[in-house]
């Protein structure tokens, strides 16, 4: 091809903006990557350089509907953490490191000694950085396996089989699983005790003997019971399992494991209800368990933070090989960790007049009403807490088929009509929403 020819290319950045609708759906990187795949096309004089948009842009098309059978979504729903869409959202870091890793990575390779290295060190150092008073951390499959390797290692594995819980935190996570039941699966015995709406002290005191290899505060992330309640702190279970031991009841110590649920590494105003690792820790918590896909904002991983010695005998634990996380996470759980706020987060935090402009310019855009409405935390996490939100209100009829169109759209189906809460869509894909909405439409 001739030289003029080439320059006649247009510049990444300029092919990037006329291609920015698919950035919400398929990632800034994926646009990127295949407006360079085009380009480089261009330059072989395969195509006319006046057709790389349309080429990027099909092949685009093309990767949302070959590559895998999963389809991109835009979230209306105004529930920030959807398990059955997925979860949590990637931040565009968090993709930008997926792909970084897809290929060959030095995830468990030194690059100055030639050797081979600590598997997903950097990863493992961003935790310990986020929560300084863990001084261990670990990264496993998700939160369920977590909690499987803490009970295998700590409990089972030192002949310490018995864990004790209470019973106002026997909590099932979804789909009939139970996390007794998880706990029993590993051979270790749950001791209930309390009452589902008040646990004391004493109860704890009266089950610790020499069978105990954990005491386990669950937080009951998807339920809340109200009314004449009493529940036992983390500093006050801290506090009486050190006097068991001082005083000879229990022969070795017994780590204190909590399962915080949600992921949350430091307090959030937002959510005064929710615990935080840092503060768990701070009361005297040995070991914290959680999801990374929860309000952590990453991917679906397993969190263990703490005590050193305790996180190194579950990392040496058989188990932790076949629980253990793959490239792809570790890299995408960096990039949430060290990267910008996590989407989860900024939909949760967001300026409610913002979003109260863009509602009403999506609404004017489909000649609808804006109401009020209010979103939820959703993924079993804060029940109670409302956001208030507003929304696009359509007719229900609508719904079905923003489902099933490109991009597909879930919506919200309340009081016979189809509402769609822009909080966890990204303000760059509103246009996209309009057009789904009227394809939607003519198809009626
Ligand atoms: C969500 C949750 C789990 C399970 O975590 P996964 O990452 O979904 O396996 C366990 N415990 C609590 C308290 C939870 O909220």
């Amino acid at each position: 091809m001739a030289h003029d020819q080439r320059r006649r290319i247009p510049r990444t950045d300029v092919l990037l903006a006329e291609l920015s609708a698919f950035v919400p759906t398929h990632g800034a990187p994926a646009v990127k990557y295949a407006i360079q795949q085009a380009a480089e096309q261009a330059r072989c004089g395969e195509i006319s350089p006046d057709e790389v948009a349309a080429v990027a842009g099909a092949q685009l098309r093309a990767r949302a509907e070959d590559a895998t059978s999963l389809q991109p979504l835009l979230n209306a729903t105004g529930v920030v953490l959807h398990t059955n869409i997925g979860r949590a959202p990637l931040s565009a870091a968090a993709k930008e490191a997926l792909l970084s890793a897809a290929g060959y990575c030095d995830v468990e390779y030194d690059l100055e000694q030639g050797t081979r290295a600590r598997r997903g060190r950097a990863t493992l150092a961003a935790l310990r950085a986020a929560v300084p008073s863990a001084s261990g951390a670990l990264a496993v499959n998700n939160g369920a396996a977590a909690l499987v390797l803490a009970t295998s290692a700590l409990a089972v594995a030192r002949q310490r089989p018995e864990i004790i819980v209470s019973r106002g935190e026997m909590v099932e996570i979804g789909d009939g699983f139970r996390l007794h039941e998880l706990i029993g699966s590993t051979g270790a015995r749950v001791i209930e005790v309390g009452t589902t709406n008040r646990t004391h002290p004493r109860d704890y005191e009266e089950a610790l003997s020499p069978q105990t290899g954990l005491v386990l505060k669950v937080h009951p992330s998807n339920f809340r019971v109200e009314g004449f309640t009493a529940g036992v702190e983390i500093a006050d279970l801290a506090a009486l399992l050190r006097r068991a031991e001082q005083e000879g009841r229990v022969p070795a110590p017994v780590p204190l494991l909590a399962d915080i649920g949600s992921g949350l590494l430091g307090p959030d105003a937002l959510l005064p209800q929710e615990p935080d690792a840092t503060t768990t820790l701070e009361a005297g918590a040995d070991i914290v368990t959680a999801s990374g896909d929860k309000l952590l904002g990453g991917p679906q991983a397993g969190i263990v933070l703490g005590r050193a010695d305790l996180v190194d005998v579950m990392a040496r634990h058989p188990l932790a090989r076949a629980v253990r996380v793959d490239k792809l996470t570790l890299a995408a759980l960096e990039a949430t960790l060290r990267g910008p706020l996590t989407p989860t987060h900024r939909a949760l935090h967001h300026d409610l007049d913002e979003l109260r402009a863009r509602t009403a310019a999506v609404a004017e855009a489909l000649d609808a009403q804006m109401v009020p409405t209010c979103a939820a935390i959703g993924g079993g996490g804060a029940p109670g807490v409302d956001l208030p939100s507003v929304a696009v209100a359509l007719p229900a009829a609508l719904a079905p088929r923003l489902r099933t169109g490109t991009p597909g759209v879930i919506s919200r189906v309340e009081g016979g009509r189809c509402l769609l809460d822009l909080r966890c869509i990204p303000a760059s894909a509103d246009a996209q929403l309009i057009a789904a909405v009227q394809a939607a439409r003519t198809e009626a």
